[in-house]
């Protein structure tokens, strides 16, 4: 008896270390459980900014059109995980800007336009990144806008006005996100220093140095950078649309997220939450530029695939979620006629060809708008024309408003030349934009993995706010579920 006893504890014993051993050591211990985890480990949480339905389908068909290619949004993380529609309006408006949105996106309450992690009832509560960072994840902040602009801040910072960028960048220093990759540089250099637009001697990329970060400053240096906290600005200001991208020196997106991954993984126990934004899906859109739109979602989306397959590889704690802020512009492939000189005009529809067609665009309208300058004459605004938009024909009434430098509509953000050029590619392509600046259409919200069922349905944006925070605490208490139905102060 007393050797049976002796065997069967040898025998629980080893049993013991193998049912430890292969949870701590097989590389697929996060299925070894069979319960669902409640609280992802992993967080992405990716923004389009400006970017609606429209743009995704626009880009869903041009991917297949012209590259024969799919898009991981729509076809992975929709097909595989849950999608819902978010409301964008802000305290103050039926529309908002990028400040408000993203405040209620990153801290679940309603901001007035111009807010930074500040609510309309006059509370300052932690972003879902403050509160990750206070319970041992890892944070980080990707963009190609300027790192202080308003949707990363909203999730890292705190000021009653967007345009309070020093401060902004203040806060980042305070506050020590992991990982900052953008544009920027003008917020960090001191006064002195060409460039700066700081009104002080603050050198902030040596404080950042002193408080231990690795610092680079282009694609080569963002390559071999190491961790654990790096600093990465890019550019002065924001960095390039795609089509004018300095490809060799300027990392894009999706190589800013590759190495996001890669920085925020090594020796992380805890797990991370990282922001990422392509901005250029909302400057292409006031520009009313849809080929700059469609390069920018394109390498967002790539950054997406980036996130996917992590995804595949952590499937039970990772959590991915895809979505934009508001739409911008209203775009959309429509019905038009051939001549703006009359009913009898013959009606064109859009086709493939259209795409093939802005396919065949090289540069960005804000590049095409610095070649023409503020003055352009016929012979100049010809020569664009031939060298830029081969097959596009310049209508003579676009022409004229080209050289009398009139504005093309009443909307804000406009910028006369490249509205004016968004209006000959309309023409060319039957891609027409509703406006140049934001809309109250509602966003999609594509998630998958853990927690993402929660982001199915109709919901406001403070909602999408509510549920990451919960996620984020791992507190799963379902007191949730604000009405979407009107703005809250009108
Ligand atoms: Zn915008």
């Amino acid at each position: 008896m007393k050797r049976m006893a002796k065997r069967r504890i040898v025998i629980l014993f080893v049993a013991a270390i193998f049912v430890v051993g292969s949870y701590l050591f097989s590389p697929w211990s996060d299925l070894g459980d069979t319960a669902q985890p409640q609280t992802p480990k992993y967080i992405f949480i990716f923004l389009a900014d400006g970017a609606g339905v429209a743009h995704l389908e626009t880009t869903r068909m041009y991917n297949q059109v012209v590259h024969n290619e799919g898009l991981t949004t729509t076809d992975k993380i929709m097909k595989e995980g849950s999608v819902g529609l978010m409301t964008t309006h802000p305290a103050d408006s039926l529309t908002t800007d990028s400040a408000a949105a993203a405040t209620a996106m990153a801290t679940g309450c309603k901001a007035k336009v111009g807010s930074i992690g500040s609510c309309a009832n006059g509370t300052m509560p932690k972003t879902v990144l403050e509160v990750a960072k206070e319970n041992g994840l890892r944070v980080g902040l990707v963009t190609n806008s300027t790192i202080y602009d308003a949707s990363p801040a909203a999730f890292a910072g705190h000021v009653p006005d967007r345009k309070l960028y020093a401060t902004i960048v203040d806060q980042y220093l305070k506050l020590e996100p992991d990982l900052l990759f953008g544009g920027g540089r003008d917020y960090f250099l001191p006064k002195n220093q060409a460039g700066s637009k700081r009104k002080d001697d603050n050198d902030l990329i040596a404080a950042f140095k002193k408080k231990g970060y690795a610092y680079a400053a282009d694609k080569r240096e963002l390559a071999a950078v190491k961790g654990p906290k790096v600093l990465g600005l890019f550019s002065l200001q924001e960095m390039s649309f795609e089509l004018d991208r300095d490809k060799e020196k300027e990392p894009s997106v999706s190589e800013m997220t590759q190495a996001a991954i890669r920085i925020l993984e090594e020796g992380n126990r805890r797990g991370f939450l990282v922001f990422i934004e392509n901005e250029n899906t909302d400057s292409g859109s006031h520009l009313t530029d849809v080929a700059s739109v469609i390069h920018a979602y394109r390498d967002f989306d790539r950054a997406v695939a980036l996130a996917y397959e992590f995804y595949r590889k952590h499937p039970r704690e990772t959590l991915i979620l895809v979505t934009s802020d508001h739409d911008t512009g209203g775009p959309g492939f429509t019905l038009a006629l051939e001549e703006a000189s009359g009913r009898q005009a013959k009606r064109m529809i859009a086709t493939e060809k259209d795409l093939k067609k802005i396919h065949s665009i090289p540069i960005s309208l804000k590049k095409a708008a610095d070649i023409l300058g503020r003055n352009p004459t016929s012979e100049s605004i010809d020569q664009l024309m031939q060298n830029y938009f081969k097959g596009f024909t310049l209508a003579p009434d676009l022409k004229k408003m080209l050289l009398d430098h009139h504005i093309p509509g009443r909307n804000i953000y406009t910028d006369p030349i490249a509205n004016c050029l968004g209006l000959m590619i309309a023409n060319n392509t039957q891609m027409y934009w509703h406006s140049t600046g934001h809309t109250n259409q509602p966003v999609f919200v594509a998630a998958l993995g853990v927690g993402a069922d929660k982001f199915r349905g109709y919901q406001d944006n403070t909602d999408f706010g509510k549920h990451l925070m919960a996620l984020v605490r791992d507190d799963n208490s379902g007191r949730l579920g604000t009405n979407p139905g009107k703005p809250s102060n009108l």
